[in-house]
C-alpha cells in the first residue's frame, strides 16, 4: 500500500491551496493529491467567463505551472477517483488500490445538480463545472444558434452573457420570480435582468419546466408546464451543486448538506479535514449559521486554516467572504453575506452602471454588492468586518467615500 503523510483528495482550488500552504509552512513530509480530473489544478471561475468566451486558453487557467507540483515534491495522482475512506485503517480506496494516509484533507467540491425530468440525459444538455464540460460545449457551438439556459444564478447569467456576445439566441429560464434570488437582494436581480434583456437575452422568471423533447438522444426543445415549447440546439443547466461527500459520510463523518467541520476545518472523523465547497461550517458573517460557501475565497482560506492546524499553528476560520462575477462589461464584487438582511441602501444610480448596494441587518452593515464600483468594494470590507452601524444618509451618498462615512 502506498502511503502519504498528508493525502489531499480533490485537485481543485482547495486541494491546490492546501498543498501549496503545506510547503509554504515548511511541511517536509510526503504529500499526495488525488484528483479525478485529468488536469492539474486549474481555476474554475473562467469556465463560465473568459475560457468559455475563447478569450483565455487553458494554460492560463492553471493554478500553478504543471512542473510546480513535482518541484515541491507533491505527488499528483490524477484521473483517479476515491471511492471509499477507512478512517480506522487510515486509507482510501482508488479502484482496487489502497492508499494510506497520516492525515486526510477532503477537498472534493461538488457535482452539478442536473434536471431529473424526461429528456434531461440528452447529450446536448450540459453542466458548467469542469473543463471537459466547457470543451464539449465549445466544440459544438458553431452549429448552435438557440441555447436554453436553465438557472438564473451566477453561472447561468455568466454563460448567457458569453453566449449572447457570441451571437447566440439565448433563453434563460429561472424558476423563482427573479434571477440571483438565492444570493442577492431584489435591486441587484432587477439590474441584471435589465442588462441581459438589453443584450437580447430572453429572460423568463417563474419558469416551470415540464420536460425536454429529444430526438435520437439530442434535445430539441424545452417544454414548459404552461404548454409553451422553446426550440433549442443546446441546453445549459446551472442549478447548483451537490457536495461530493459520499465516501466520507459513508465512513461515518457527520454531515448533511456537506461534511460538517469545526472552526479548524476538522470533520468528526480523526485526522480528517474538509475544505471548500464540500465543507459545512458555522460562518460568523452569517450570524454563525451553518453553511457551505461556494467561492474561491472560502476554498483558499479554509485550506490555509486546515494546514495551519496540521502544522500546530491553529487559527480559527474567520475570513470575510468575498466573490465576484463578470458579465458583459460589468464587474460585480461582493463582500459579506447578504442573507437575512432587513434593509438595503443604494449608493449611486444603477442607470450609470456603477453603483453599490449596502445590506444591513439590525442597522449593521453585513454585506455589499458593488457593480463597477471597486472603491466601494475595497472600502466597504472594513465595515462588514466590523459589522459597523453607519449614518444611513451618508451611506446613500455616493459622493462620500465609504471609508469616510460616519457612525450612525
Ligand atoms: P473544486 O474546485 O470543484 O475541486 C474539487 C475537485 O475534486 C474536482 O476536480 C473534482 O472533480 C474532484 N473530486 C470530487 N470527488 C472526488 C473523488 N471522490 N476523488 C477524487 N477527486 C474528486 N467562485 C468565485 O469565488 N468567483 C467566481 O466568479 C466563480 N465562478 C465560478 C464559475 C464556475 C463555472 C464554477 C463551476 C464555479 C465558480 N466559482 C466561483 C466557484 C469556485 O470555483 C468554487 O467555489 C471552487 O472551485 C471550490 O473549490 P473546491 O476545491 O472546493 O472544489
Amino acid at each position: 500500500m502506498s502511503y502519504y503523510d498528508i493525502l489531499i483528495v480533490g485537485a481543485g482550488h482547495a486541494g491546490a491551496q492546501a498543498a501549496i500552504a503545506l510547503r509554504q509552512m515548511g511541511f517536509d513530509g510526503s504529500v499526495g493529491m488525488i484528483g479525478d480530473e485529468k488536469d492539474p489544478p486549474y481555476e474554475r471561475p473562467p469556465l463560465s467567463k473568459e475560457y468559455f468566451a475563447g478569450d483565455k486558453g487553458f494554460d492560463r487557467l492553471l493554478i500553478r505551472p504543471a512542473a510546480f507540483w513535482a518541484e515541491r515534491n507533491i505527488a499528483m495522482l490524477l484521473g483517479r477517483r476515491v471511492r471509499s475512506v477507512d478512517p480506522v485503517g487510515r486509507f482510501v480506496t482508488v479502484g482496487d488500490e489502497e492508499i494510506g494516509y497520516g492525515k486526510l484533507i477532503w477537498c472534493t467540491g461538488g457535482s452539478p445538480r442536473m434536471l431529473t425530468c424526461k429528456g434531461a440525459d440528452a447529450h446536448n444538455v450540459h453542466a458548467v463545472r469542469r473543463r471537459d464540460d466547457v470543451d464539449a460545449m465549445m466544440a459544438k457551438l458553431d452549429s448552435v444558434t438557440h441555447v436554453t439556459i436553465i438557472g438564473g444564478g451566477y453561472i447561468g447569467l455568466e454563460a448567457a452573457a458569453v453566449l449572447s456576445k457570441l451571437g447566440k439566441q439565448v433563453v434563460l429560464l429561472e424558476a423563482q420570480d427573479r434571477v440571483l434570488a438565492r444570493v442577492a437582494g431584489e435591486d441587484l436581480s432587477r439590474f441584471y435582468e435589465g442588462e441581459h434583456r438589453a443584450h437580447g437575452v430572453d429572460r423568463r422568471t417563474g419558469a416551470q419546466i415540464d420536460h425536454i423533447d429529444a430526438t435520437d438522444g439530442r434535445a430539441t426543445a424545452v417544454l414548459m408546464q404552461d404548454g409553451e415549447r422553446i426550440d433549442t440546439d443546446m441546453i445549459i443547466v446551472g442549478i447548483g451543486i451537490i457536495p461530493e461527500t459520499g465516501p466520507l459520510i459513508a465512513a461515518g463523518a457527520a454531515g448533511g448538506n456537506g461534511v460538517d467541520v469545526d472552526e479548524y476545518c476538522r470533520t468528526s472523523l480523526p485526522d480528517i479535514y474538509a475544505v471548500g465547497d464540500c465543507a459545512s461550517h458555522a460562518n460568523r458573517f452569517a450570524g454563525g449559521a451553518q453553511m457551505r460557501l461556494e467561492s474561491v475565497q472560502n476554498a483558499n482560506d479554509q485550506a490555509k486554516v486546515a494546514v495551519a492546524h496540521i502544522m500546530e499553528k491553529p487559527a480559527a476560520y474567520d475570513a470575510v467572504p468575498w466573490f465576484w462575477s463578470n458579465q458583459y462589461d460589468l464587474k460585480l464584487q461582493t463582500v459579506g453575506i447578504s442573507a437575512g438582511f432587513d434593509q438595503t441602501i443604494l449608493r449611486g444610480d444603477p442607470a450609470s452602471r456603477s453603483f453599490s448596494i449596502v445590506y444591513l441587518k439590525g442597522g449593521k452593515v453585513i454585506a455589499l454588492d458593488c457593480v463597477n464600483a471597486v472603491k466601494d468594494y475595497v472600502q466597504g470590507r472594513a465595515h462588514v468586518v466590523a459589522a459597523a452601524t453607519l449614518d444611513p444618509a451618508q451611506l446613500a451618498d455616493a459622493s462620500i467615500p465609504l471609508k469616510e462615512v460616519g457612525l450612525g
